[in-house]
């Protein structure tokens, strides 16, 4: 039994709080805390039952954070706020002494930059404090890690090749949206391609490398060399790696709109003046798209992630590949969102209650794949991301 303060209010923070809410017994008391009040308390409303509580936060200030963790007292803080929060967040929790878990790493606003250094910073303070923080309890990073951690305990001496695929083959009836944070998700499929080979990254152009791949229930689908966060420290975590890459899915009219909104400057993260005032193009931008949190309603088909890993067994080759089928319709009639944010939610309550019962509990920064996986894959299979395995067919890498 566990209080638990989670902030942010969007399509993620929807879905974390509806599954803790049915799961009266892990999580006894639940706030829900944003910089906008009233979208926390629809969500509380759509829950019901007075089991949510809400409050407003600027999860930017530490002050603000540390007088509310203070006043409500919780075992953990969950932060499903923006990565931009992730140090601020930290920093309150080390000064009021609760533990911490997120699902993205922490991003300067000036810099789009995905890397761990600063969140890794924190391990010999949390370490002294006694406290535990839980870094990218999502889909992906997330369970693509505990997939990884858990392969590498149960199938494989040595896993050699790693590739992280992510296929979305739903359709939301949009010409142009993202299936998260717009200026998050935008920021991340801009950037250059980068993949881990041989001992170093190899560096490539934004969409360079691509290929179809098939997916499960799906078929093939073009799909694309992108860097990824949980790379990172995915190959720090297992040094056998010889190449770790991410592949993900776009369709042709997503990235002829990408190409677009960067041509003409609207993907920009530097100030610019307009009548006098300063706006972030990106930021305007994420303002006039559809809001990711209301796609769900028409959204149709399936998301596929999943791990797909060559490597070594009793001095034999092994192939594996485990992945999860996530539909949007069943993930809408559930929780209200789309599959994107459910695949990011329930992973995240799934960490939570794994800090509350102990399970991954230890003080220190960690990633999830630092963890014991089996009983994270036990819960996802019980709370709606279940999940198949296939030993040794052919894998496409
Ligand atoms: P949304 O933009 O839908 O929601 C973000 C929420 O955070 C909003 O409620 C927003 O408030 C709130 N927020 C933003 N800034 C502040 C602040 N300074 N103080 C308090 N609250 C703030 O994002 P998503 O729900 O789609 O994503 C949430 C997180 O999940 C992101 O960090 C994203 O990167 C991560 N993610 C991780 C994935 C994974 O698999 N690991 C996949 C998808 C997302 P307001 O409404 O007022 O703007």
């Amino acid at each position: 039994m566990g209080k638990v303060l989670v902030i942010g209010a969007g399509g993620v923070g929807t879905v974390v709080v509806h599954k803790m809410a049915g799961l009266p017994e892990v999580f006894s008391e639940i706030l829900l805390a944003s910089r906008t009040k009233s979208k926390c308390d629809d969500i509380a409303a759509q829950i019901g039952g007075n089991r949510v509580q809400t409050a407003q936060v600027d999860a930017d200030n530490v002050p603000e954070l540390v007088e509310l963790i203070n006043s409500y007292q919780p075992d953990l803080v969950v932060n499903v706020a923006l990565p931009y929060q992730d140090l601020t967040i930290m920093d309150a929790c080390l000064e009021t002494g609760v533990s911490y878990l997120d699902t993205a790493n922490y991003e300067p606003k000036d810099e789009a930059k995905f890397e761990y250094k600063w969140q890794w910073a924190y391990q010999e303070k949390f370490k002294e404090a006694g406290l535990t923080a839980i870094l990218g309890c999502g889909f992906d990073p997330g369970v693509t890690s505990v997939f990884t951690a858990y392969a590498a305990k149960h199938h494989f001496d040595e896993m050699q090749y790693l590739d992280i695929v992510d296929c979305n083959a739903g359709d939301h009836g949009k010409a142009f949206a993202t299936n998260f944070n717009p200026e998050i998700n935008i920021r991340e499929v801009t950037q250059k391609g980068k993949y881990w080979e041989n001992g170093q990254w190899v560096v490539t152009e934004p969409h360079e490398i691509h290929k179809a791949l098939n997916y499960p229930e799906i078929g093939p689908k073009e799909s694309y060399v992108i860097y990824h966060e949980e790379l990172e420290s995915l190959v720090k975590n297992f040094p056998t790696l010889k190449r770790a890459r991410f592949w993900m899915t776009f369709g042709q009219e997503y990235l002829t709109h990408l190409r677009v909104i960067q041509n003409i400057g609207m993907a920009g993260i530097e100030p610019v003046m307009y009548n006098g005032v300063e706006i972030v193009p990106i930021q305007f931008l994420k303002a006039v798209l559809p809001n990711p949190g209301d796609l769900g309603e028409n959204y149709k088909g399936w998301t596929s992630i999943g791990c797909r890993i060559k490597g070594l067994k009793d001095g034999k080759e092994k192939t594996y590949y485990v992945y999860n089928n996530c539909s949007h319709e069943v993930a809408y009639k559930e929780t209200g969102t789309q599959a994107v944010s459910y695949t990011t939610g329930v992973p995240c309550m799934i960490g939570a209650m794994m800090y509350l019962q102990g399970t991954w509990k230890k003080p220190g920064v960690f990633n999830v794949e630092e963890f014991n996986p089996d009983p994270f894959m036990e819960q996802l299979n019980q709370h709606g991301l279940p999940w198949v395995e296939l030993h040794d067919v052919h894998l496409e890498m």
